[in-house]
């Protein structure tokens, strides 16, 4: 720490924080105020290098552990990252810019939750077994080796966390690489980690860029298997890199995701839930419901209580415990978010509220924008069909169930959605015909973390989740015994 409260990061390499090879640092700046509050280390190839080579010494060790002394040491991170759960949120909200009641609610809670749920799942696993008259069939899970764990900005531990904790489980090691936009959780995770006395190896972290650190890191020859939630674009190199090789690959990709209101539906819960699920961490979830369809004949009636609704939403200082929303992650993110609603009006949409930056007093130096809602634009245009990652809806109209599926799955994305309609029978039939990786009826985000998640068509490869992560972080192989 400097003079002026800086910290400088380092990497966690083998059980030490160790000093990058190299002299580049990059700032890390709070979204809220533009203040920088400390520097992460642009580590590069020979700093990949030196933490795959821990990682696949401690490999053998750890896997030889066991399940159930493996499932031992993640209630033990559970544990003592509980008693940082204050520090983990105030982080996360001072780093990603988002009000600090839902790091608290969101990030610290299910940073925790992650490591105790794949804790309980891993001891509660039982060996499979296939009877043939002559013969016994077995199954053992395997550890696959070495995975890299490529996280981004948005949620940084929670997502560190969801894959840290089945790879190491299965008894595999791994390398992460945070988003170098958020680095300040893995950095208090990794703390986390040496202070429990998880053996050295096993986990370790390279802070740095996607081009410096993340690339080498999954072209590395020493990486089994590569574990991605990201952007599309970045999950097409990723698997370009990771294919040749035939390195287990999963990829969380990016979303466009529709909310489709029926005329039936509960308008007051229906409201409150699309507002949420539009604007949640400034509409900066991969599963944001930013494409909202409205039956033609309640459109006019939600578009009101809508619009109003946003408007009611407090923006502002995110460490006050009664803001609804906060900042926008960067400078570059605000103006692209601000070159959709400029692309929007050009493609003949109507701002019905925000469009504009909006500077919080004492805040003038952060990435600020007030929600924003578009009407009247053609489904098929690029502020409704592109990821935005911001808070920007589009309202669009539908007359039918078929025209609003049709609607639904007119993107290049199919990650979640959410259906809003009294008739469980019709919303069932529509989540169905959804393509998405998931769909919630009459609510969003109400996650089970024993359910597949994940997206189909450009949203991903994969799925994550309960015994799905278990699969992933394993290889299943037959042992056939021929009786006598
Ligand atoms: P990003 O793709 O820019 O970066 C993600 C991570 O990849 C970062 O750590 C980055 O440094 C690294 N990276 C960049 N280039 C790389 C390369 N060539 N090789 C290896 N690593 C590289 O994404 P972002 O802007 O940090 O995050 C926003 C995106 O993430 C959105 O598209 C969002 O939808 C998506 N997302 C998806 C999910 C999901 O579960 N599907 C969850 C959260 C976020």
């Amino acid at each position: 720490m400097d003079k002026e409260g800086i910290r400088d990061l380092r990497n966690y390499v083998g059980g030490c924080f160790v000093e990058h090879d190299g002299s580049e640092w990059m700032d890390v700046l709070e979204p809220a105020t533009g203040e920088r509050f400390a520097r992460l280390p642009l580590s590069g190839s020979n700093d990949v290098d030196a933490a795959v080579e821990a990682a696949r010494e401690a490999q053998p060790g750890w896997a030889a552990l066991g399940k159930d002394s493996r499932a031992d040491w993640l209630d033990r991170i559970a544990d003592s990252l509980e008693v940082s759960f204050e520090e983990v949120a105030e982080l996360e909200s001072r780093d990603t810019g988002k009000p600090i009641s839902l790091a608290r609610a969101v990030d610290a809670n299910r940073s925790v939750a992650n490591f105790r749920f794949f804790a309980g799942l891993i001891r509660e696993q039982e060996k499979e077994t296939f009877e043939m008259e002559d013969a016994t069939n077995y199954v053992v899970n395997r550890p696959v080796g070495v995975g890299a764990l490529i996280t981004p900005w948005n949620l940084p531990l929670y997502l560190l966390s969801w894959k840290v904790a089945p790879a190491i489980g299965m008894g595999n090691t791994v390398v992460c690489k945070p988003s170098e936009l958020t680095p300040m959780t893995a950095d208090l995770l990794m703390r986390v980690i040496d202070g429990v006395g998880l053996p050295a190896g096993v986990v370790n972290l390279v802070h740095g860029d996607g081009m410096g650190a993340g690339s080498p890191l999954v072209a590395h020859p020493g990486i089994d298997l590569v574990s991605f939630t990201g952007g599309t674009a970045t999950g097409e190199k990723v698997a370009e890199s990771a294919a040749p090789a035939f390195k287990k690959l999963s990829l969380e990709l990016g979303g466009k995701n529709s909310s489709i209101v029926f005329a039936d539906c509960d308008m007051e819960k229906t409201i409150a839930g699309v507002v949420r699920s539009g604007f949640l961490n400034q509409g900066q979830v991969c599963l944001c419901g930013s494409r909202i369809l409205v039956e033609d004949s309640v459109y006019d009636e939600f578009e009101r209580a809508f619009v109003e609704a946003v408007e009611q939403m407090r923006i502002g200082d995110p460490a006050d415990d009664s803001t609804d929303l906060g900042a926008l992650i960067s400078k570059d993110h605000l103006q692209k978010v601000q070159g959709y609603v400029d692309i929007a009006i050009e493609e003949g949409g109507r701002i019905l509220t925000g469009g504009t930056p909006c500077l919080p007093s004492g805040f003038e130096e952060g990435n600020w924008m007030a929600p924003t809602v578009i009407a009247d634009l053609p489904p098929e245009s690029r502020c409704s069909t592109e990821e935005i990652f911001g808070p920007v809806v589009t309202l669009h109209r539908f007359q039918s169930e078929e025209e609003a599926v049709g609607i639904a799955n007119g993107t290049r994305y199919g990650l979640a959605g959410s259906v809003w309609t009294s008739d469980m029978e019709k919303g069932k039939r529509v989540s169905e015909s959804m393509e998405s990786g998931m769909v919630w009826v009459n609510t969003w985000l109400h996650r089970d973390l024993r359910v597949p998640f994940g997206g189909v068509k450009d949203s991903g490869v994969g799925r994550e989740g309960g015994r799905w992560s278990l699969g992933f972080f394993s290889e299943a192989m037959n042992v056939c015994l021929k009786h006598d």
